[in-house]
Order: C-alpha cells, then sequence, then structure tokens
C-alpha cells in the first residue's frame, strides 16, 4: 500500500484531541480514575497508537475486548494494568496470565477456571441490567467471595447512558451501589463515556470511556464537549454532468430531478461506509461536504465508489482532484453515522484499511 500518494482517501487521526479529550473527561471524573478502552483497534483509530497517547497522558488502566487485544497493547504498554471485558473464554487464562492481563470475570465457571490456572489480579463483572455478560446482583457477594483477595476491580455497564431520560439507568445505578457496598475496599467502575455526564455522576472509582475519548458525542441531543478526533476526507476521482431523469448507481435508485452534477468519489462499503448511508429521494442518507458545502450521496453505496450530488456546491470546487469531506468541519462523526442509520461507534469501529493514515500531533 502506498502511504505517501495524495490521490486516496485521507483518513487523519488528530492525536492531540484524542489527548485532550482524556484530559477533559479525567478532570470531569476527578478524584475517580479515568481509564481509556481501547478495544476494537481503538474504535478503528488504532490501539497502539491511542495507548501510547493515552499513557503518556497519563492514564494508567487500560480496557480491551479480548485476548489477543490485551497481548498486543500489553506489547506497547509494558506498565500499564489491562483489563479484558469480554472476560475468560474457556482456555484463556493461561495466555492471559501470561501478558498479565486482567480478565472481566462473570460467573462462577470463569472464576473457578482462572482460581485453578493460578488466578491473579481480575475484575468481577456483574450485570445490573443489561442481561448479556456478568454475575447477577444475586450472585456478586458468593462471587465476591469466590475470587477472594485476586478481585482488584468490581465492574458494571450502563445499558442506556446516552439517554439521560432513561429509568434503566436510576436502577443501574441503585443496583451497583448495593454491590459496591458490599466491599468498599475493591474499586468500583460503572461509567462509559455517557455514564460520566449522567446527572447522579455514578463515579465510583474508576471511569472506563471510550467512545467520547475518539470524539463521538457522549450527551446525544446536547452539544458535543468532545474535540474531533477523526478527519475523512476522498479526492474526487471524476465529474459527471448528467440529464434531469439520469439514475445513478447500481439498480437506478437514484434519479436526477434537475440537470446535475455528480462528483465521484472513491470510497465504498468496503472501506467502512455503511450502505445504508446510500442517499435516495425518501431519505436523504448520510450527509458530505465540498467546500463547505453539504451534499448528498445520489443512489447506493458501491464496493469502492460513491456518488455526490455535487451540484449545489461551489463550481470551482468540484473538479477531479478536489477534496470531499465525509467526515470533518461541516459533517460530524455523528452527524454522519445518523445519516447512515447508525450510531458513530459503528462508522469508527469499521474505519477501512484502505485509506492513506495520516497523524497529527
Ligand atoms: C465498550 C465498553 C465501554 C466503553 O463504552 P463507551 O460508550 O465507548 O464509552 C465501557 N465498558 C464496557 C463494559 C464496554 O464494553
Amino acid at each position: 500500500m502506498s502511504q505517501d500518494s495524495s490521490a486516496a482517501a485521507t483518513l487523519t487521526i488528530d492525536r492531540d484531541a484524542l489527548r485532550a479529550n482524556w484530559r477533559l473527561l479525567a478532570e470531569r471524573c476527578a478524584p475517580a480514575e479515568c481509564a481509556g478502552v481501547v478495544k476494537a483497534d481503538g474504535y478503528g483509530i488504532g490501539a497502539t497508537l491511542a495507548g501510547k497517547a493515552l499513557a503518556a497522558e497519563g492514564c494508567r488502566t487500560f480496557f480491551v475486548a479480548r485476548l489477543s487485544e490485551g497481548e498486543a497493547l500489553r506489547a506497547a504498554l509494558p506498565e500499564a494494568t489491562i483489563y479484558v471485558l469480554d472476560g475468560l473464554l474457556p482456555g484463556s487464562a493461561p495466555a492471559l496470565r501470561a501478558a498479565g492481563l486482567r480478565p472481566a470475570l462473570g460467573s462462577f465457571e470463569e472464576i473457578a477456571e482462572w482460581r485453578s490456572a493460578g488466578g491473579g489480579p481480575a475484575a468481577l463483572h456483574v450485570d445490573t441490567g443489561m442481561n448479556r455478560l456478568g454475575m447477577t446482583p444475586a450472585d456478586a457477594a458468593a462471587g465476591l467471595k469466590a475470587l477472594g483477595a485476586g478481585c482488584t476491580l468490581l465492574m458494571s455497564h450502563f445499558a442506556s447512558s446516552e439517554n439521560t431520560a432513561s429509568p434503566d439507568n436510576e436502577i443501574q445505578i441503585q443496583a451497583f451501589n448495593a454491590i459496591a457496598a458490599l466491599n468498599p475496599n475493591i474499586p468500583a467502575s460503572l461509567c462509559n463515556s455517557s455514564g460520566i455526564f449522567l446527572p447522579q455522576r455514578p463515579l465510583h472509582a474508576l471511569a472506563r470511556p471510550g467512545y467520547a475519548l475518539y470524539g463521538g458525542n457522549p450527551t446525544p441531543g446536547a452539544p458535543n464537549p468532545m474535540r474531533a478526533v477523526i478527519a475523512l476526507e476522498a479526492p474526487i476521482a471524476q465529474v459527471r454532468r448528467v440529464p434531469a431523469g439520469a439514475r445513478v448507481g447500481y439498480n437506478g435508485q437514484w434519479t436526477a430531478r434537475r440537470p446535475t452534477t455528480l462528483a465521484i468519489i472513491p470510497v465504498g462499503y468496503a472501506d467502512g461506509i455503511p450502505r445504508g448511508a446510500m442517499g435516495a429521494h425518501e431519505k436523504a442518507g448520510a450527509p458530505v461536504a465540498i467546500a463547505g458545502a453539504r451534499c448528498a450521496i445520489a443512489g447506493r453505496v458501491s464496493m469502492d465508489l460513491i456518488a455526490i450530488d455535487a451540484t449545489d456546491a461551489p463550481p470551482a470546487a468540484v473538479r477531479r482532484g478536489a477534496p470531499v469531506e465525509l467526515i470533518g468541519p461541516h459533517v460530524t462523526l455523528d452527524a454522519f453515522a445518523e445519516g447512515a442509520g447508525t450510531i458513530g461507534y459503528e462508522i469508527l469501529t469499521n474505519l477501512g484499511r484502505r485509506y492513506r493514515r495520516r497523524v497529527a500531533g
């Protein structure tokens, strides 16, 4: 893959913004500690890049989802405390121990397997309302006893923290308070990014933000307190002018209603642009911008290409090689995701491998 070609879509990662976001969250969490969640390759920007940048800022505790992610992060951060959120998959205890990783144990079976493999520091994961991973609150006391001195963190996860009006939050907060009170000497952790911004401030000892670090809005519906970390830009590969009535893309799902200028850009679903970003007349799809002017996607997202209706963009900016902004100053990550019918988390974690990646800061 050519790294210097300017004739490619470019993903810019602003490392300074990532660091500033962690500082802002850490200040907001204090006196609780602020960890960094770098699972799924650091939400697509690179787990090693993110982990090193956050560690340089003072972050000491990290969360990944998988053993393999933990092993890779351990190589980059020999001193860090690293928890593996997916817990203890059968047979994985020796590898976790060898890499100095701490599983988030969520059942008596996992606790028993961890202990019989030699044990060591681990989190106890209690499910307070997701019915995903973790012990039931009723089992938490027995789980703590079974894990014994190895338990270095008591944790649970919010189901609806981005929705401050959801009654789920208060129910989970109360349930987790009762669990944390079982042993006040063990650090407790409940908050993801949005949890940090809940009015109840259920911070306990440690917060676990991911999305907000990467610039996603942890307070949907209110202004984003975070700085943008990624920008995505693609050069125009071809400009075409089509008459009213022309149909665009696979299955002709979009029809020009006026003489139209189309800008074709070299990004597609193989680069992580969801097919749900398509523009049709009933549904605008994901927005993009040309020279600051908002434009719509015309028709289906192909594997490698997208057509943009560039008719309303400044004509001088619609030329072969000129940039189209998919995510940047005029189209936020959250706005692009919403237009594509998904969430920014999914856009980030699907960021393609074919982009020219540029790290700023
Ligand atoms: C992914 C995850 C987080 C981080 O969530 P964000 O919403 O990205 O801040 C925290 N805790 C657990 C258990 C997770 O799975």
